[in-house]
C-alpha cells in the first residue's frame, strides 16, 4: 500500500471512530422503564444504547451519559423492551392472499411489524432463502425493521428416512428451529405417526436444533414432551390442561406459545369484528382488504363453517389453559400465528396481549411473556430484556401498559438497534 492509501485509510479510520462517539450513543432519559427482567419498574430512568447495542440503563443519578451523546428526553413516558412474536410467519401473504414469498415482501412485513412495535418475529414455518438472507443481515446497527428467525419448510414425510431427509434439507439450509405439525384438524387430515415423529425429534436434536410443535390435543402434547419436544407452539384446545399434565410440562422447561389469535381469526369474520373501528388497527389495513371482509356471503360461508365454529369453542379451553398454566408458572411466550391471510401482523400481537389479559395474566406478567420469556424461550440470548449488552430494541409508550395493556397502542416511537423505525 502506498504512503498516500496508507495515509488516508488512517484518516479515514479516525473519523470512522470519532463518527462512531458522537453518532453512536443515543441517551433516553426520563422515562419509567420496564426492562423486561421482571423487575419492578424504574421510574425517572435512563437507557443508553451505543453502536447499536445497549451501554447502560438504570436511575438517573446512577447512569452516565456520554458527552456528545443524542440525548431524548421521555420524561412521563414509558419504555418497554421491544416486543416479541414467538410464533409468527413472514413473506408469503399480499392482501388476502398467500403464495407471495419475496424480499419485498418480507422486508414491508417486518416494516410493519416494527412500526407497531413488535421489534422480533419467530417465524415457524413457510420460510425461504429470502428469509435466511434477511435473518443472516440483521446484526448491524443500521437495522430499522423488525428481526426475523426462521424454521424453513414445515417437515413432513411418508417414512422415516424421508423425515431425517428433510430435517437435514431444512437444518442445512441455516435455520433457527425445526417446526412440525402434530394435528389431524379437527378429523380433516391424517396426523404424523408417533414413529415418524420420535425420529423427527432425534435427527434434529442430532443437528442441534430445537423443535417446535403444532398441537391441539392434550394427549398428543402429553407424547410430544415426552420424545423431547422443545416448544409447544400453539394451545392445548381439546379439553383442560390437567394436573399431569401440568407438572410434565412443568418438569420439561419446556415453554407454551398461546397464539390465542389464531383461534378469533378462524371466526371473528362472521361478522364485522370490534377492532374494525379501532384506529390503531385501520391506520395499517388496506380497504379492500375491509372491504372483502365486510362481504355478507364471506360472512355467512363462516357463520355455517363447522371447523370456524369448532375453533371458536377451542377459543374458550385455550384461554382457561392459557391461565391454568400461567398458575403454575409455567414459561407463556406471547405467540400469535400472525401472517396467514387476515392475520393482521403487528395488531394481532396487540390483539392477543389484551387477550392474555383477559385469560388472567396480570398486565406485567404479559408485557415479560411478550418480551424476556418469549426471548429465551425462542432462545434468543441479546434481545427480550433491556439490560446491558443487548440490542436496543425499545418502544416508547405514552401511557403506562402496567396501568391497563391496551396501553401498548399508544406507541410514541419504536427504536431497533436505538435507530427510530421510521413512519410512513
Ligand atoms: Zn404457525
Amino acid at each position: 500500500m502506498s504512503k498516500l492509501k496508507l495515509l488516508t485509510a488512517a484518516l479515514l479510520g479516525c473519523l470512522a471512530v470519532s463518527a462512531l462517539a458522537n453518532e453512536g450513543d443515543r441517551a433516553f432519559v426520563g422515562a419509567i422503564i420496564i426492562d423486561g427482567t421482571g423487575a419492578a419498574p424504574l421510574s425517572n430512568g435512563v437507557v443508553v444504547i451505543s453502536d447499536g447495542r445497549i451501554r447502560a440503563i438504570g436511575a438517573q443519578d446512577d447512569v452516565e451519559i456520554p458527552a456528545g451523546a443524542d440525548v431524548i428526553d421521555v420524561s412521563g413516558r414509558t419504555i418497554i423492551p421491544g416486543l416479541i412474536n414467538a410464533h409468527g410467519h413472514v413473506g408469503g401473504t399480499l392482501g388476502l392472499e398467500g403464495g407471495h414469498y419475496t424480499r419485498d415482501n418480507l422486508q414491508r412485513q417486518l416494516s410493519l411489524y416494527a412500526r407497531y412495535g413488535i421489534t422480533t418475529v419467530v417465524s415457524l414455518g413457510g420460510d425461504g432463502a429470502e428469509g435466511l438472507a434477511l435473518r443472516n443481515e440483521q446484526n448491524n446497527s443500521d437495522l430499522t425493521r423488525s428481526r426475523l428467525f426462521v424454521a424453513g419448510d414445515v417437515i413432513t414425510g411418508n417414512s422415516e428416512q424421508q423425515i431425517r431427509d428433510r430435517v437435514n434439507a431444512v437444518a442445512d439450509s441455516g435455520v433457527d428451529y425445526i417446526k412440525v405439525r402434530v394435528d389431524d384438524n379437527l378429523g380433516n387430515s391424517q396426523k404424523m405417526s408417533q414413529a415418524l415423529f420420535s425420529a423427527l425429534v432425534d435427527q434434529a436434536h442430532s443437528r442441534r436444533l430445537p423443535v417446535a410443535v403444532h398441537l391441539f390435543y392434550q394427549d398428543d402434547a402429553r407424547f410430544v414432551l415426552d420424545q423431547g419436544a422443545d416448544l409447544i407452539a400453539h394451545s392445548i384446545r381439546d379439553e383442560d390442561v390437567d394436573s399431569d399434565f401440568v407438572n410434565q410440562l412443568a418438569q420439561s422447561g419446556v415453554c407454551y406459545i398461546p397464539t390465542l389469535t389464531r383461534e378469533v381469526s378462524t371466526f371473528v369474520y362472521e361478522s364485522e369484528p370490534d377492532f374494525f373501528g379501532d384506529p390503531f388497527f385501520l391506520q395499517e389495513v388496506d380497504d379492500d382488504i375491509l372491504a372483502t371482509l365486510r362481504e355478507p356471503a364471506r360472512q355467512q360461508r363462516v357463520r355455517n363453517s363447522a371447523s370456524a365454529q369448532a375453533y371458536k369453542a377451542a377459543l374458550q379451553v385455550a384461554m382457561r389453559n392459557v391461565a391454568a398454566l400461567h398458575e403454575a408458572g409455567i414459561p407463556i411466550a406471547m405467540g400469535t400465528d400472525s401472517g396467514p391471510p387476515a392475520r393482521f401482523q403487528g395488531y394481532f400481537e396487540h390483539l392477543e396481549l389484551s387477550m392474555m389479559v383477559e385469560s388472567g395474566m396480570s398486565p406485567a406478567a404479559v408485557i415479560q411473556s411478550a418480551t424476556g420469556v418469549a426471548a429465551q424461550c425462542a432462545g434468543l440470548t441479546d434481545l427480550g430484556t433491556l439490560e446491558p449488552g443487548n440490542w436496543g430494541d425499545l418502544v416508547i409508550l405514552e401511557e403506562n401498559p402496567l396501568a391497563a395493556i391496551e396501553n401498548t397502542h399508544s406507541i410514541e416511537s419504536v427504536w431497533i438497534a436505538g435507530n427510530r423505525v421510521p413512519t410512513p
